[in-house]
């Protein structure tokens, strides 16, 4: 099938936005490279579950070593990360945003920024769905020595729903384990006003991010919501939640795609803007980093948006009606992690896959299955039979790796792709008959 869009110039201009986000990401690694100075202290923790608003309120700098794998797979660095971590005694078979991690500290911690990424001070685990975590956290333990660590569980939705019991039993946790604690090491007492103040820019900003997500469902969308999107949650997950700049970043973000909406645009993609839609996806599983832009065009080529994803909501639910609430504090960073997509059981991900279908409009559901994460890859081929089954669309199944090079095969990718393409045009031609 014929590539249905023109190439265009490469380079993308710079909306207000993007200029926004990247002084915000700035701003923190070069906070984060000079903590040791300012003694502002350092906490390693993790996107799903994260607990920014309280990190803030003890004026701390959050690190996430998911961000900062995946930001190593872009710029090429992860696979020298990988062979580091595996000579090191790591298998082949663990996470590679683990073994990346380990291997950047390993190889002096410079982060993606170029600057040295402090040692951590405190490290909180926030235990959410996948049991790597547990893990991660104690090779960071045993690299760190010393470092006090602070874990809360969060209880897994095995029955789908959040009791009172699963919140009150977290809200000790936050009382008892995890602000003791964060007063110690910060040396400042907790301060719930503070916090009120920060968890009500964060409902703001979930507002706008709700809103964002929202607009593809617009014919044509005017965002890709898997490629573009993992940018659009950026300063969300990587700490800026609860900050005026994130619900700057976001009210400006949104003005820009109201701007698109209203002009009939299609997506802005790094070969330029997608003119001519063609297929409409949902997608499930994290994409692969390592050969993003890749990646990326192989859909472009074919006229192929995502119009909604579940990676995309790795870090918070917030289209469910969650929001983090200022008379609630405690309660509410609770149910926050319990929210998480990484939380969520089969059943309630194969009933939010099928709301996006439907919702969104789209014509066909794929899966990037990653070989070394089992807690997005378990499940994945039921999910897709149910959705095909219930909903009568085609669906398709890749294989790649988050930040591995030696598992995008690039070929294998295309072809099969490729295969899905042709599916969905048939189908366009039959419900046209
Ligand atoms: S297995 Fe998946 S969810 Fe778990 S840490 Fe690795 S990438 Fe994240």
């Amino acid at each position: 099938m014929p590539s249905t869009q023109k190439k265009e110039k490469t380079e993308v201009e710079k909306e207000k936005s993007m200029i926004l986000q990247k002084e915000m990401i700035g701003k923190l690694f070069k906070e984060l490279s000079v903590a040791n100075e300012t003694g502002k202290k350092v906490v390693y923790t993790f996107v799903p579950g994260n607990l920014s608003e309280l990190i803030l309120a003890f004026d701390m700098l959050p690190v996430y070593p998911e961000i900062n794998a995946l930001q190593s797979g872009m710029r090429k660095k992860s696979g020298d990360y990988i062979r580091e971590a595996e000579k090191f005694g790591h298998s082949e078979d663990v996470c590679t945003y683990v073994k990346c991690d380990i291997g950047m500290m390993l190889k002096g911690n410079i982060g993606p920024t170029g600057e040295k990424i402090p040692n951590p001070d405190l490290l909180l685990l926030s235990y959410t769905g996948c049991f790597t975590f547990m893990k991660w956290f104690e090779s960071l333990e045993d690299l760190y020595p010393g470092v006090p660590v602070a874990m809360i569980h969060t209880p897994y939705q095995k029955d789908g729903k959040i009791t009172e019991d699963m919140t009150q039993y977290m809200v000790k946790q936050l009382k008892e384990e995890v602000i003791p604690k964060m007063e110690k090491v910060s040396g400042i007492k907790f301060d719930e006003t503070k916090l009120k103040g920060i968890l009500e820019n964060s409902a703001k900003a979930e507002d706008l991010i709700v809103k964002i997500f929202d607009t593809p469902k617009n014919v044509p969308s005017p965002i890709d919501a898997y490629f573009a999107g993992v940018y659009y949650i950026g300063p969300i997950n990587i700490g800026f939640r609860g900050t005026s700049e994130a619900v700057e970043y976001y009210s400006e973000l949104y003005k820009e795609i109201l701007e698109r909406v209203n002009k009939g645009l299609g997506p802005v993609t790094p070969e330029g803007e997608l003119k001519d839609e063609q297929f409409r996806l949902v997608v499930e599983g994290p994409p692969n980093w390592t050969s993003f832009r890749e990646f990326w065009k192989l859909f472009y080529d074919y006229g192929a948006v995502i119009v909604a994803s579940s990676y995309t909501k790795v870090g918070g639910m917030y289209e469910m009606g969650f929001r983090h609430d200022s008379d609630r504090p405690l309660e509410s960073l609770s149910e926050y992690c319990m929210t998480c997509y990484t939380n969520l059981n089969l059943p309630q991900r194969i009933d939010l896959l099928e709301k996006y279908i439907t919702d969104y409009h789209a014509d066909g559901f794929l899966v990037n299955s990653i070989k070394s994460c089992n807690s997005f890859s378990a499940g994945q081929l039921l999910m897709m039979r149910r959705l095909e089954e219930k909903l009568e669309i085609p669906v398709g199944f890749i294989e790649s790796d988050l930040v591995d090079p030696r598992y995008f095969s690039y070929a294998n990718i295309k072809n099969r792709l490729e295969s899905f393409f042709q599916m969905l045009e048939q189908r366009k031609i039959i419900l046209a008959q």
